[in-house]
């Protein structure tokens, strides 16, 4: 028989991690208020439960989207290795692919990931998606493998990475 585990013994870091992040409305956070659509002068480029995406207001490529999630996840440090952060991170790319392939469908290059803290502007987790060439061209070393831990790295090289049970934040970032 499964016994229940009283609330005041679930004290791990995961379980409280997780409630701890679970912000409905971070009112100082910009990015939050974009998701919540209450910033009115952000066009969001695509809408859904998890997720919106709308242009970097600092552009750094032909086309720059930033892709971010409804919930307030502060930095690439705070995603679990769990089901739930993979499909989160997977659909945030996916949404990115399918807006780049449809604006940008001429660029021959195309560069995904995340910045890792202290390098992220904002502090709400964001998908930087870029469809190059970079304008201007030096911009490109912000969106750079820098070293393992401070790379701007693909997230087809993230994904690999999961799969062999190495946390995220470990290999992806700037
Ligand atoms: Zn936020
Ligand atoms: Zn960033």
């Amino acid at each position: 028989m499964l016994m229940a585990t009283p609330l005041n013994q679930i004290n791990n870091g995961g379980m409280i991690g997780r409630m701890g992040r679970v912000g409905s409305c971070l009112s100082e956070c910009i990015f939050c208020q974009i998701a919540s659509s209450s910033s009115t002068s952000t066009t969001l480029l695509h809408s859904d439960d998890k997720v919106v995406a709308f242009r970097d207001i600092n552009p750094s490529a032909f086309r720059h989207y930033l892709v971010i999630p409804k919930q307030h996840i502060p930095t690439v440090k705070n995603l679990q290795r769990s089901p739930e952060d993979f499909s989160l991170v997977s659909h945030m790319l996916d949404v990115g692919k399918s807006l780049l392939h449809r604006d940008a469908p001429q660029s021959k290059h195309y560069r995904f990931g995340f910045h890792q803290p202290p390098f992220n502007s904002v502090d709400h987790l964001h998908l930087h998606c870029l469809a190059l060439p970079f304008t201007p061209s030096w911009r490109f070393i912000k969106y750079s493998s820098l070293g393992p831990l401070v790379g701007f790295e693909d997230l087809e090289t993230l994904f690999n990475t999961l799969r062999k049970n190495v946390h995220m934040s470990q290999i992806i970032g700037i």
